[in-house]
């Protein structure tokens, strides 16, 4: 290589050195100040193409390691100008999602140390702080103390492990052992939603192997509410059939509308009928920290699961979202397996991998402490003003 071809000098192998870091990280506190002061700095949309980024960007990996300040002056030039702003004052699509400062702060520090709170041990004050956020957030919306709760990515991923806890239930099929393939006694599993539910709903009957067949999309009164006259009627004839009913979802906040189902009759159905209730209530779960909201959700308290996004109108950076459920041994027993490497002496110890499929998890609850810390609680300044 000829000298005009050298590289300029490369950092040493390894991480970068504290003091590298921490001027870098003095910057990245700069440019995000920045960017938080000056919402409306760009436009909400980018008047970009798609390929347009790529197009700014070579397209081979870089050969010989940049600096940080290099990274960050292209975060600058290509990112930060070519997002959708879903910080804008100006941005109304969707349910917002809200991030703080202290949810920032806390994303910063959870990389920092850079857990993998599978197990009490393995991230004992994660796993700690993850119930006890979890706790806070179910006495905020006025749930009773049963409710436990847990925090996963995303309402769809929540909403899936509610029907996999809703499949458990049926604990005479044993499918956690013997599957559903290939069973002339296993009849189909029938799920009841509102046709104005989530599709996410719909996404985890396909990823359950339940079938979108059997999911009945329950007709909706005049303000978009679940009927619930045609779900005990749909229900009757599933099971005239031989089909069996297992589960609920009612919507607390419909994504098309905002209506909210009956929750405290299809409850009353739910119970007689022994289905699991789960209420997708991702974003307007966090509106009943408000006295005067929480009487909307008349009912909620009587669901077996209930999926709530702080990171939606709870001021948590993009991804947390709660699940809470007053059975969840039955959760548990859908998805705990231990093998050897896995097994730790704690007794009465929550492992947080029983939870769910997956194993590893980042430390979420930190930014929902955090925020929750932050901000004054409606509901604990002026408690039972809405009931
Ligand atoms: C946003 C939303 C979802 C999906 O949320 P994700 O966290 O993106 O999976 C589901 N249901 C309702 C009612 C929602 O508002």
């Amino acid at each position: 290589m000829s000298p005009a071809q050298e590289p300029s000098p490369s950092p040493p192998p390894g991480d970068r050195s504290p003091s590298e870091f921490r001027a870098a990280m003095h910057r990245v506190a700069d440019i995000a100040a920045d960017y938080l002061e000056c919402g409306s700095r760009y436009p909400v949309v980018p008047h970009i193409e798609p390929g347009d980024v790529r197009k700014l960007l070579p397209s081979a990996p870089p050969a010989n390691a940049e600096s940080l300040d290099a990274l960050l002056d292209d975060y600058l030039r290509v990112v930060e100008p070519n997002t959708t702003h879903w910080n804008h004052p100006g941005f109304l699509a969707y349910f917002a999602i809200s991030g703080s400062a202290p949810g920032i702060l806390a994303e910063a520090l959870a990389a920092t140390l850079n857990i993998n709170a599978m197990l009490w041990r393995t991230g004992p004050a994660a796993t700690e702080l993850e119930e006890l956020v979890c706790d806070w957030l179910r006495q905020m919306i006025e749930l009773p103390p049963e409710f436990r709760g847990h925090i996963n990515d995303t309402a769809s991923i929540a909403s899936l492990l509610a029907i996999a806890a809703a499949r458990q239930r049926v604990r005479e099929y044993d499918i956690r052992r013997h599957g559903m393939a290939g069973r002339p006694d296993l009849p189909p599993l029938t799920v009841y939603c509102s046709e104005h539910a989530h599709s996410s709903i719909d996404k985890a009957m396909i990823t359950l192997g339940l079938g979108l067949e059997n999911l009945r999309k329950i007709p909706v009164d005049a303000a978009f509410r679940m009927d619930v006259g045609e779900l005990e009627k749909a229900i009757a004839a599933d099971r005239a059939v031989g089909r069996r009913p297992i589960g609920v979802v009612a919507t607390a906040g419909t994504t098309s509308s905002t209506s909210v189902d009956p929750l405290r009759k299809i409850a009353a159905v739910a119970r007689r009928e022994a289905l699991w209730l789960h209420v997708d209530a991702a974003y307007a779960g966090s509106a009943a920290i408000c006295p005067e909201y929480r009487r909307l959700l008349d009912g909620l308290e009587e669901a077996d699961s209930i999926v709530v996004n702080p990171h939606k109108w709870l001021f948590t950076p993009v991804d947390c979202s709660v699940l809470l459920t007053r059975d969840p041994n039955t959760l548990k027993e859908a998805f705990t397996l231990v093998p050897e490497y896995l097994r730790t002496s704690e007794s009465g110890a929550t492992n947080l991998m029983d939870y769910g499929p997956q194993l590893g998890r980042r430390f979420r609850a930190l930014k929902l402490w955090f925020v929750i810390r932050a901000f004054e609680n409606p509901g604990a300044l002026c408690p039972g003003a809405g009931i």
